[in-house]
């Protein structure tokens, strides 16, 4: 018997295995480059999206995250957990930022010239670690602030714990402008890392968002989920920083939350990102105690 000329030789998992991976990684890498060609060429497919965050103690809205969405032109929406990993690694990612935070700023301007009072109302903004690093960030935070002619008291900064790996003396100079600037820096994505404990003593922060995966921890153990959350929301209140819990899906855990007085809420249960549109309408109102939002 020829193996050479059998018709249906049988089948080897692993031969077929690969196969279909390097068709499916060829996919993936046509489909990574095309998103950063595209990016490369223009960021007109690049708008806001707003999620409310809500004060636990009265219920109201206290601000908003702003977040990038992208609509290509050829492969329709694509999600941030894609394009930004793939915007952060063509260097792409300072000019996302900065025209999200520009349309940040386009936003409260336009709330402020309709003269919508907005005391204590902050739209926060994600800053990549490529951005905070950026030279000229804090000159181009200024001369927006400067165009727009609004305070920098209108918004909070999102920084995730990656920015410390760099010269710590330098992040803690730049938070310090930012924090000059009128602006709240907030520690994103907090879980148990015992780095960032270390973090919270040198930073000049002052909000710690929670991450989903504590809440998402009480699912999984509800005794011990308990415990973490309970000794976090304590370790940060002691240190006199405030709490946004990111991710409530639902009645249950906005009321452990209430429980354990946390500040505010940030989730799909309260809103989920909104249009400017949308957002703008919602934040006019946003005295009235809020009901789930759409
Ligand atoms: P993030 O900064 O942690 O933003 C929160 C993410 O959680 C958002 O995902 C939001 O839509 C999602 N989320 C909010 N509430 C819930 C909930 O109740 N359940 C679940 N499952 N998810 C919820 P999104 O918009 O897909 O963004 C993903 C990540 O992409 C962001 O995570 C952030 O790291 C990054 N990102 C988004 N916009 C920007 C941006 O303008 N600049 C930078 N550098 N990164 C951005
Ligand atoms: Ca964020
Ligand atoms: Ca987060």
């Amino acid at each position: 018997m020829n193996f050479f000329k059998q018709k249906n030789p049988p089948k080897n998992p692993f031969n077929s295995l690969s196969e279909e991976n390097t068709f499916d990684n060829s996919c993936e890498v046509d489909r990574k480059l095309m998103i950063s060609n595209e990016l490369k060429n223009s960021l007109n497919g690049i708008y806001p999206v707003f999620q409310p965050k809500v004060s636990l103690k009265d219920k109201k809205i206290i601000g908003a995250e702003i977040l990038a969405r992208y609509t290509s032109k050829d492969l329709g929406v694509v999600s941030p957990k894609e394009f930004i990993p793939i915007a952060e690694e063509h260097n792409l990612i300072a000019q996302i930022d900065l025209k999200i935070i520009e349309q940040a700023f386009i936003f409260i301007k336009k709330e402020l010239d309709s003269n919508i009072i907005l005391n204590d109302f902050r739209i926060s903004f994600n800053l990549s670690l490529k951005t905070f690093n950026q030279v000229d960030l804090i000159d181009c935070l200024k001369n927006l602030l400067k165009k727009y002619n609004i305070s920098g008291n209108y918004f909070e900064v999102e920084i995730t714990e990656s920015i410390f790996i760099k010269d710590i003396n330098k992040t803690v100079q730049k938070l310090n402008y930012l924090k000059k600037l009128g602006m709240e820096i907030s520690i994103d994505d907090f879980t148990v890392g015992h780095s960032t404990a270390q973090l919270l003593c040198l930073l000049p922060v002052d909000i710690i968002k929670f991450d989903k995966c504590l809440l998402d921890s009480l699912d999984i153990n509800q005794s011990k989920g308990t415990i973490i959350y309970k000794n976090l929301t304590n370790l940060i209140k002691e240190l006199d920083l405030r709490i946004v819990a990111e991710g409530v899906e639902t009645k249950d855990q906005l009321d452990f939350l209430e429980d354990l007085k946390v500040d505010y809420v940030q989730g799909y249960y309260i809103s989920k990102p909104l249009s400017k549109e949308v957002a703008s309408i919602i934040f006019r109102n946003r005295t009235n105690s809020f009901s789930r939002l759409p």
